[in-house]
């Protein structure tokens, strides 16, 4: 019999948004009725050039990529007025997570995060064996992490800002606060994957890569998969000083990023335009969330993000109306194996959002 690591005893497999693959098998709904609103992707898909730039690419699929990634590096870097030597580029953000994890962390040590937040932190942690330590709230709370900081000494802290499944933000000033108050012997990660739509909405919760960058223990993580609407092409990247990333670059497998990736990220960069839209369009889509509540009684947590997340009371159940909306073929994120009574639901197309309320009304009613 095969003998696992003992540190897998305790790790849950990620159970990531259901496919649109399964509806279709599972319920016969045709692909084009499908509504997945699950994993937080940009409803309007890519933008044109960044289509361009991976068709432009295909010629080249028999060549490795170009592992130093320079082009995407020097558009991050113009981008966030930062070097290249700042930049570390991953298989998504998600694989910067796990180079972090990797490089620090033991089975003597621990990770400090808020009460519900993005489930990969744990899951790196677990790998490695270490502890995964939370504060009460699922708010960043200063005094909370504090506390846990000070007794347990993690060795990585996790502030997600805007906080993905439950979709508040903590503000500028407070992560600020919250690295100078902790020794530099933690990593502290900022992860912003859903940033953009934050800053769009409220500057005081807007933070850049450089605004960090004076802290030597501080990684801002950033994604491609959310706003910039390339979550199956797989890139993200954190921002440190100089030293830190040598060392998480140590961890990287060479070549971690395909050539069309690589090609798609450049060119997303590059065009500001298409990421504008994206929000436009999801702000004027967002308030019928907010409005669909109010009128119908239900809470909802204020969303600095791409996804709004509804709060049930005990009339209410999330799995039940998680998968009644499945069967009718809308996909959306039951929040029930995060310990709340709710759902997250990606906010959709005009269309796409019709289609959610519709099946929603009828299934809560
Ligand atoms: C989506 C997401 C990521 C990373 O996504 P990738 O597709 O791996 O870049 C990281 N953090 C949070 C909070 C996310 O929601």
């Amino acid at each position: 019999m095969i003998k696992f690591n003992k540190v897998l005893e305790n790790i849950k497999t990620y159970e990531a948004g259901k496919p649109i693959e399964l509806v279709v098998r599972e319920f016969g709904i045709a692909p084009e009725d499908v509504v997945k609103l699950a994993s937080n992707e940009n409803p309007i898909g890519t933008s044109p050039a960044v289509a361009q730039a991976i068709k432009a690419n295909a010629a080249k699929a028999h060549l490795y990529p170009d592992d130093s990634m320079f082009e995407l590096k020097a558009a991050l870097s113009e981008k966030f007025d930062v070097q290249d030597k700042n930049i570390i580029i991953g298989a998504g953000s998600d694989q910067v997570l796990e180079f972090i994890s990797r490089a620090v962390l033991d089975e003597d040590s621990s990770v400090l995060m808020s009460a519900v937040t993005f489930a990969m932190y744990e899951i790196y942690a677990k790998q490695m064996g270490a502890k995964v330590l939370r504060t009460a709230s699922y708010e960043h709370k200063y005094d909370e992490f504090m506390e846990a900081f000070h007794m347990r000494k993690p060795k990585i802290v996790y502030i997600c800002t805007p906080n993905n499944p439950t979709g508040d933000a903590t503000s500028k000033e407070e992560v600020l606060d919250m690295i100078k108050a902790m020794h530099k012997d933690a990593i502290i990660v900022v992860d912003g994957a859903y940033m953009e739509y934050a800053a769009a909405k409220d500057t005081k919760y807007a933070i850049t890569p450089k605004d960090l960058l004076g802290y030597e223990n501080v990684i801002y993580l950033g994604t491609f998969s959310k706003a910039y609407g390339l979550g199956g092409m797989r890139v993200g990247y954190g921002i440190a000083q100089a030293e830190l990333i040598e060392e998480l670059s140590k961890m990287r497998p060479p070549f971690n990023i395909s050539t069309l990736s690589l090609a798609a990220a450049i060119a997303a960069c590059k065009e500001v335009g298409f990421v504008e839209e994206s929000i436009a369009l999801h702000q004027v889509q967002i308030k019928r969330y907010e409005e669909f509540a109010n009128e119908n009684g239900l809470k909802f947590i204020d969303s600095y993000t791409n996804f709004i997340t509804y709060l049930f009371d005990e009339t209410l159940d999330s799995t039940k109306i998680s998968d009644a909306l499945l069967q009718r073929g809308v996909i959306i994120r039951n929040l029930a194996s995060y310990g709340m009574n709710a759902v997250r639901i990606t906010i959709g197309t005009q269309k796409q959002n019709d289609i959610f309320f519709k099946h929603f009304k009828e299934v809560i009613a």
